[in-house]
């Protein structure tokens, strides 16, 4: 069934400096459904950053409209305005300030929002309980493991309980392991709280792990270049167990197929004489 928080129309984006214009977006339609997590999977330098930020409101799109219809379930005065839902965006870097304690860090969101009410303290601390960050409250970021402070920056972005979360490569800073664990208990915490989720990626198993649905971007300008909905028969999402399902190797091969052909054609592009 199909009940759409978030659905784009025909986005076109190009940035303009003084060196000239750089296309970023062409022509990009598609929608979300209410708690579905999609991933976005592209070439280096596609727009998949630019087109987080445009969903995000940081942007204009130059051509096309964003439209955030009210979801079915939650009647029709969930955001008042019906064209803006809360949204969270998660970057790949954490960036905690040193300065600030965990709890401290945690709370901006709220501090800087004027909401930091009991209420919130309270949810916030559950929230550092349940992701096993509530020991380590009053510690700056530079006593943490890289996993911790990703899990902290997560709290934070939650603690605002957005209804998108956009996580532009949130684990691209980790090392392989602690890569495999984070994620897992990143996607267990958006999926256990019903969030919808955007997640840029340029891992692919990472992506069919965690998906429900992927977006294949071309090469820049990106246009979209394949949409393919993820049926793994395993339960749970965990990243490793992903990976002994018999639907996985299927969907990588398509996946690589499709990115490196991009990456070929941007390749051969690029060596042709005169270009
Ligand atoms: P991705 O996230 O897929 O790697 P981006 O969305 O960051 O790609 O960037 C898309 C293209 O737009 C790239 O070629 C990048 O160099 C260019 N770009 C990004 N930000 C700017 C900017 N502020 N000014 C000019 N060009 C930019
Ligand atoms: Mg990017």
């Amino acid at each position: 069934m199909t009940n759409p928080i978030l659905e784009l129309h025909d986005i076109c984006y190009s940035y303009h400096s003084l060196e000239g214009e750089t296309d970023a977006l062409s022509h990009i339609s598609f929608q979300v459904n209410k708690g579905e997590f999609l991933a976005i999977v592209g070439p280096s330098g596609c727009g998949k950053s630019t087109l987080l930020s445009i969903i995000a409101g940081l942007l204009l799109p130059e051509n096309g409209k964003i439209h955030f219809p009210v979801p079915q379930e939650e009647g029709i005065d969930k955001h008042p305005a019906a064209d803006c839902p809360r949204i969270g965006y998660m970057l790949q870097h954490d960036h905690l300030f040193e300065w600030r304690t965990i709890y401290r860090n945690v709370t901006l969101g709220l501090e800087i929002n004027h909401q930091l009410t009991t209420e919130k303290k309270q949810r916030v601390m559950e929230l550092l309980k349940d992701y096993g960050l509530d020991k380590f409250k009053d510690k700056k970021p530079g006593e943490l493991s890289g996993g911790m402070k990703q899990r902290a920056a997560l709290i934070r972005t939650l603690a605002l309980d957005p209804e998108i979360l956009l996580l532009d490569e949130p684990f691209s800073a980790l090392d392989y392991q602690t890569r495999l664990s984070v994620s897992s208990d990143i996607c267990g915490i958006i999926r256990s709280a019903k969030k919808t989720a955007i997640l840029v990626t340029h891992d692919l198993s990472e992506a069919i792990s965690l998906a429900d649905r992927i977006l294949v971007l071309s090469k820049r300008p990106a246009t979209i270049k394949c949409d393919i909905p993820i049926h793994l028969t395993i339960s749970g999402h965990s990243p490793l167990a992903s990976r002994n399902a018999p639907e996985y190797q299927g969907y990588f091969n398509q996946l690589w197929k499709e990115i490196s052909d991009e990456d070929h054609m941007q390749t051969s592009k690029s060596i042709q004489p005169g270009s």
